[in-house]
Parts: C-alpha cells; structure tokens; sequence
C-alpha cells in the first residue's frame, strides 16, 4: 500500500459486465460510480482515507477521466472520489471538460471559490456531500453559495466529538433545518483503525470494544466525553427523526430528483428512456 502505482495507469471500469436492470430504483436508473482522482492530503481527525487512499492528491490525468465518464451510458454519476477540493488548477481543467458531457453527478466537496462553483455547476453539479461540523456563519455562508449555484447540498454530520455535548447536538439540527440542507446523514464517531481518532479514544483507555462487526458508525463503540453511550446513541436517532420530521426523506430525496430532471431538460440532455422511467416512477404530471 504504500508504493502506489502511476494514478495514470487506471483505466476506465468495466461497465460493460454489469447488468443495468439490477441498478434501478423504481425504475429509474442510479448513478453510475466513476472516480477521477485518489487519496487525500488532509488527515481529519476521524477519516482512514489517509491510510487507505494515501495521504498524497493523486489525480488522474483530465483527459483519461473525462474520457471514461464520456463512455458512461448513464447521464448521471457519483464522482466518489474522496475529495474534489484539493488542487484548483486540476479541478478547473476537469469540470472545463466535462461541460460538454452534459452529465449530471453528485460528489464529495468541491472547492468553495467562486470560478469553481460556477464551472461545476456548468459541468453538470447536481449535489454535494459536505461535512456539517459547526453551526458557524461559514458553514452557512458555504451552504449557500452551492444553493446560489444551483447545487444541492446532503449535509454528513457526525455526533459525539468531544465538544459536543447534548444542548449541543440539539442546538446543530435546529441550524441543519435552518440553513436548509437539501439532506442530511447523521453518524456518530467511529474510531476507524488508522485513525487520529484511534489513536487517541485507545490511548485514553475510551474504546468499549474492539469487535468490528459494530464499527458501523450508527453504534456507538466508545466513551463520548460529554454523555453516557446510550445518550449518544439516543441523539443519533433523535437527529434523523428530527430533521425528517416535517419532510420526509423521500419527499426531500424526490426533490433532488425533480432538480436533476430540471436540469435536463434545461440542457436537452433528457434521454427519452430516462423520460418514460421517471413517467412510470412518478407520474405523467410530473414532467
Ligand atoms: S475527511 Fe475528507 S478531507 Fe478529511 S482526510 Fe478524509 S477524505 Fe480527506
């Protein structure tokens, strides 16, 4: 693992063994996965990416990224790659690119500069997974800059840092509902091997169980410093119930879809097959 190969070496994905009936929800087609860069230069506190994926940016080369997306009979995608946001230059040059695709794709973060923003959502930005950590003026001002660029936003949050204690948690869903996130996924703290977590909850004698079959990161496997275990795990509950409470997660999720089908047939990049798909789904008015 730790001499990696030449990133330009990776080739597309064999799609052409997959058996596309398998992949459809109520008929409508998922997003085909696709990643143009690995590993990542951060090192977050809770994340084994560093170790999985290297802690070096290794982007693949634009053209050979663009290339394998463009050979996706799919319109949308799932960029999984763990972080979008790490080399402005690479970036900009792979959402040029991708412009004349005409996909549509959800990914993890991607830079929050204004160039970008706009180019990725040239390029086909349908919505964002980005970690909810505080209720700050700059996480609400982030929010809004994808909402402004038409990107949707699907918040990670995760419960039980030693800061948090339960006014806390409660405090953080109020402003989830405030800012409006289009979705949002709570988890609690899980001290992945590997991880600064790890290290420090195993060196304060605070990881109730080393039986991996519950590092789920819906089930608390350590000592939260603020609250008893149970507590966490009531509030990880409490925090999906609560968000959800007034729209439930398919209306929301139905909303991204209605968005995405918006922005195609904003672009003429509707295919008819998908057309008859979401008819079936969701009914002839909608569309
Ligand atoms: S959380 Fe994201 S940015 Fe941080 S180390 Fe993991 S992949 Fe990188």
């Amino acid at each position: 693992m730790d001499n990696r190969p030449d990133i330009g070496l990776v080739g597309p994905a064999r799609r052409d063994i997959l058996d596309r009936k398998l992949y459809n929800y109520k008929g409508v087609q998922m997003v085909d996965l696709v990643h143009a860069s690995r590993g990542c230069r951060f090192n977050c506190y809770p994340c084994a990416v560093s170790y999985l994926g290297g802690r070096d940016f290794r982007p693949r080369p634009v053209d050979k990224a663009v290339a394998e997306m463009a050979g996706i009979d799919n319109n949308r995608m799932f960029i999984v790659d763990n972080s979008l946001a790490q080399d402005s230059q690479w970036e900009k040059d792979l959402f040029r690119e991708m412009i004349p695709l005409k996909k549509k794709w959800c990914s993890h973060p991607i830079e929050d500069k204004p160039e970008i923003l706009d180019l990725a959502a040239q390029a086909g930005a349908w919505y964002v997974y980005q970690a909810v950590f505080d209720t700050s003026d700059y996480i609400r001002e982030r929010v809004k800059r994808y909402h402004d660029h038409g990107i949707g936003v699907e918040g990670t949050i995760l419960l039980g840092l030693d800061s948090h204690s339960e006014e806390y948690i409660l405090e953080l869903i109020d402003f989830l509902l405030d800012i409006e996130l289009d979705l949002a996924e709570f988890t609690v703290l899980t001290p992945f091997p590997h991880t600064k977590a790890y290290k420090e909850l195993e060196q304060q004698g605070r990881i109730l169980t080393h039986d991996w079959n519950e590092y789920s990161a819906d089930k608390v496997v350590y000592q939260p410093k603020q609250m008893s275990p149970d507590r966490l795990q009531a509030l990880q509950d409490l925090a999906w119930n609560r968000f959800y409470e007034d729209e439930p997660q398919e209306m929301k999720m139905f909303k991204l879809f209605r968005q995405v089908l918006g922005k195609e047939m904003e672009d003429g990049s509707f295919k008819p097959r998908n057309r008859a798909l979401a008819n079936q789904a969701f009914g002839k008015d909608l569309l």
